[in-house]
This record gives C-alpha cells, sequence and structure tokens, in this order.
C-alpha cells in the first residue's frame, strides 16, 4: 500500500477537530489512528509518523502536552529534546537547602524538563488547551 504524505495544516486542521470532539487523548498511537481515519478519503490513504504529529501538535497553539515519563540513566547525555527535537538549553538550579548545585535541562519549545535523572519520555496525552 502507498501512503500520500500530507500537509502540516491538514493535519493541524484533523487535530483540532479531533480534539474538539474528544478534549482529551491519552495515547499518540490512539490519535495517529484518529488523525489518519480522518484524513483518509475513499482514494487516497495518508500516512502521518508519531513523532511528526506530536511536533505538530507542539508547534500548534490549541495543544496541551502532557508528557508522562520513566527515569533514565543519569550518566545518559541529552543535548536534544527528546520530545521535540529542538536543542536543550542547560539551567542551573540553586538548591536553598544544601546549596548544592543540580543541573537540568529544558526545552523552551515544549516545556520538557529534566534533572539529574533524565526522564524519558513514555506516554504522551494530548489535551484541547482551554481559551
Ligand atoms: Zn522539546
Amino acid at each position: 500500500m502507498s501512503y500520500h504524505i500530507t500537509s502540516d495544516n491538514k493535519v493541524k486542521i484533523a487535530l483540532k477537530k479531533i480534539l474538539k470532539e474528544n478534549r482529551t487523548i491519552n495515547s499518540q498511537k490512539r490519535l495517529k489512528k484518529l488523525i489518519v481515519k480522518e484524513l483518509n478519503t475513499k482514494k487516497k490513504t495518508f500516512g502521518v509518523s508519531e513523532s511528526r504529529l506530536r511536533k505538530i501538535a507542539i508547534n500548534s497553539n490549541f495543544v496541551k502536552l502532557e508528557i508522562h515519563s520513566r527515569e533514565g540513566d543519569p550518566r545518559r547525555l541529552l543535548v536534544k529534546c527528546p520530545v521535540c527535537g529542538s536543542s536543550l538549553k542547560r539551567v542551573k538550579n540553586l538548591t536553598i537547602w544544601g546549596g548544592e548545585v543540580t543541573i537540568e535541562f529544558s526545552c523552551y519549545n515544549c516545556g520538557y524538563w529534566t534533572g539529574k535523572k533524565k526522564r524519558i519520555p513514555t506516554r504522551y496525552v494530548f489535551h484541547l488547551k482551554e481559551k
């Protein structure tokens, strides 16, 4: 089966419609399924990857992304945001009690952050952003 590539804008329109109907979609896989169903026509089958879909959602102004994660290896170096692929900014955090400096990384694009114990995204929940 051949898949057609669709424009970001078409995906965005489908995404908005689906979120308006459902308010919350609790997995990326389910969202993809709904989007593809929305985009497909009798003549054309569309494909959109989950990571592309997530990036489109992040760059839209009507999606609130909730990131579920597990703890990862503290030695692992993160350069790029595992959620959206932007470069991570190093944020120094001075803790008041011990005077200890912990370094965190955060992404200004999607709001992902991590401390020393790396947060590895495991599941994404998509909410319709309330006005
Ligand atoms: Zn990000």
